[in-house]
């Protein structure tokens, strides 16, 4: 495993399922964790709490990424402690399935925002900040229905392949100042943004997985703590699947 020893993490979701894994590997690993969490102030109390032997290392802060205005106080907070970071991990997001000739234009826009408009202004001002250390890491959490498709996901897949796109165009746009953009693919993860799913549905998803079982979130964590390491600064522009072989 790798030391992140005095380096600073930003990460969005951090509150909950793969963003808290994220989290606590970041911090056992030595790095400071500056999370976001949408509105679940519960959720966050409770990581804190959980987190007490880490003191000062771990701050949790209320952001909407969807909203401009908040992710820029939230930044200038960011930038005022600490003056840069190393790392950004865009893991916020949300589903809200369902089929396109029945979808209201709320759930397509809610989905949008969050997922790729929040994935794009957190990015803006980590790369600001980046750029005055020239070194950074963002990883993006994206998902295999970017490019697999999933009936009732055309909002989600939509998001979810914008962040790809994203991904190889801002890469491109920093890699001569070593920063490097890459997305991590989970397949299906055992977190609570799969709640509303059936038994029979959990089952079915189950068969279509060649290892057959979900992911686990450590399993997650692991594949991004290589990815924002210092060894991994040859890779960029790419997106790691992490599937059971989906
Ligand atoms: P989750 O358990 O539902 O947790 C979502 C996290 O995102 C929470 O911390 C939540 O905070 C935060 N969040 C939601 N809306 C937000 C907003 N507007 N602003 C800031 N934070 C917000 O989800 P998860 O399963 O861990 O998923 C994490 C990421 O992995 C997502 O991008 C998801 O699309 C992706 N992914 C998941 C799977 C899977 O099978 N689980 C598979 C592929 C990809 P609050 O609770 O405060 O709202």
């Amino acid at each position: 495993m790798q030391d992140f020893t005095g380096q600073k993490v930003v990460i969005s979701g951090a509150s909950r399922g793969i963003g808290k894994g994220i989290s606590l590997a970041f911090l056992r690993q030595g790095a400071t964790v500056i999370g976001v969490y949408g509105g679940n102030r519960e959720a966050a109390d409770k990581l804190q709490e959980e987190c007490s032997e880490f003191g000062e290392r771990l701050q949790l802060h209320q952001c909407d990424v969807s909203k401009a205005s908040q992710v820029e106080t939230f930044f200038q907070q960011v930038e005022e402690q600490f003056d840069t970071i190393d790392i950004l991990i865009n893991n916020a997001g949300i589903r809200r399935d369902k089929l396109l000739a029945l979808m209201d234009m709320e759930s397509w826009q809610q989905v949008l925002d969050i997922n790729l408009t929040g994935t794009f202004t957190m990015s803006q001002k980590a790369v600001l900040l980046m750029l005055k250390q020239k070194y950074g890491r963002i990883i993006n959490i994206t998902s295999p229905v970017a490019s697999m498709g999933f009936a009732g996901q055309t909002n989600y897949g939509a998001s979810k392949a914008g962040q790809i796109g994203l991904t190889r165009s801002l890469c491109k746009e920093t890699a001569r100042k070593k920063i490097t953009v890459n997305c991590i693919s989970p397949g299906f993860i055992d977190t609570d943004l799969l709640d509303d799913l059936s038994d029979e549905q959990m089952k079915a998803y189950k068969k279509l997985v060649p290892m057959r079982r979900f992911g686990k979130i450590e399993e997650v964590a692991a594949a991004v703590l290589f990815l924002a390491s210092k060894d991994a600064a040859y890779i960029t522009g790419s997106v790691l699947d992490i599937n059971g072989g989906l």
